[in-house]
Parts: C-alpha cells; sequence; structure tokens
C-alpha cells in the first residue's frame, strides 16, 4: 500500500510516514504530477471532493484533524498495526532509512546520543538526516497510540 497525499495533507503524510508507508507529499503538484503517482499505483489522498471523484484508487478526508484524517484512511484501506515498521522512514523526503555505522552516527549526532542509542540510531541516504529514539518520537507514538495503531 502506497499513498499520495495533496498539499492540503502534509501532516498525514507525515503520519504515514512514521508508521513506515511510503506517502508521496509535495507543497505543490504539477498538472500532470498528481495523475501520474496515481497512475502508478498509488492510493490519492485528497481534501478535494472533485478530485476523489476522478480517480477509483482516491480517498475523500473530510476533516482538517490529523486524527480523523488518519481514521478515515484506516477505514478506507485498513492500516496496518505492525509498530514493526515505525520510524522505517525518512519524515522529511519518504526515502527508507538506513542504520548508521558506528563511525558516521559518531560523528553526527550529539555525544549524549551516540551513547544512548548508538545501536539504533539510523540515517537518510538521501537527504542525510540522522534520526534516533527520543522524546518527539515518544510523543508521536503515543498518540498514534491513543488514536488506535
Ligand atoms: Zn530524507
Amino acid at each position: 500500500m502506497v499513498f499520495v497525499a495533496d498539499s492540503m495533507l502534509g501532516k498525514l503524510a507525515r503520519y504515514l510516514r512514521i508508521m513506515g508507508y511510503d506517502t508521496v507529499y509535495q507543497s505543490s503538484y504539477g498538472n500532470q504530477r498528481l495523475s501520474e503517482l496515481v497512475m502508478e499505483g498509488r492510493v490519492l489522498l485528497t481534501r478535494d471532493h472533485a478530485i476523489a471523484k476522478l480517480y477509483s484508487n482516491a480517498v475523500f478526508i473530510d476533516s482538517d484533524l490529523v486524527r480523523d484524517q488518519l481514521k478515515t484512511v484506516d477505514r478506507a484501506v485498513r492500516l496496518s498495526r505492525d509498530h514493526g515498521k515505525w520510524f522505517s522512514r525518512c519524515l522529511i523526503c519518504n526515502s527508507p532509512l538506513s542504520k548508521a555505522e558506528g563511525k558516521v552516527a559518531r560523528e553526527h549526532v550529539p555525544d549524549f546520543v551516540f551513547s544512548n542509542y548508538g545501536e539504533r540510531i539510523f540515517f537518510c541516504p538521501s537527504c542525510e538526516r540522522f534520526y534516533w529514539p527520543g522524546t518527539h518520537r515518544e510523543r508521536m507514538v503515543e498518540r498514534l497510540k491513543e488514536w488506535g495503531f
């Protein structure tokens, strides 16, 4: 299951990426881009009712709240509850993350992060951001669990 979220759905795209879903999101799309992505087999998530009607593979999102948006997607396609896939994807550019080699991680993250999470530091090969567990991530995990994921 792979998604493309329209330019109104940045937060929703972020949460789907947290859950490990390949989700294309751009703040704007050229004329043909959105339909190309749908033709590739991505499920279109859109706030635009008229656009949703153009595609059989589209989910119309009627709420502004990310919690309700996720629930709408879940009702339409039944999202996985496999927490093993969470945080396996870059939240910024959507690429799959790789494990950071100890030496590389040590050079790129604060010392306390390295000593606490050395084995659990990941990085994005595309945009070169580093990821590790922490309070920000814990908050997102708690929120997802509260919402039933
Ligand atoms: Zn990235």
